[in-house]
């Protein structure tokens, strides 16, 4: 029994800390600042930029490091 609340409360403190990076973080693509081959996002919330080859939204949010000035 005791195992088993623990692999839980395990799980629980996995998914608080990954999650934290990104839950504050709403990417939005901007077309008209594509670069070449490169995808433009800005983040509704911290209004941090960045570009990505794929077609996917960064992972992290920028928000912790522009606090962290
Ligand atoms: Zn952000």
């Amino acid at each position: 029994m005791v195992v088993v609340v623990g692999l839980v409360i395990a799980f629980v403190l996995v998914a608080v800390l990954s999650n934290r990076a990104t839950r504050r973080c709403r990417w939005r693509r901007d077309i008209r600042q594509d670069r070449d081959s490169e995808i433009y996002w800005v983040c509704m919330n911290c209004g941090a930029v960045d570009w990505t080859r794929a077609e996917k939204a960064p992972n992290l949010c920028k928000l912790s490091t522009l606090e962290g000035k």
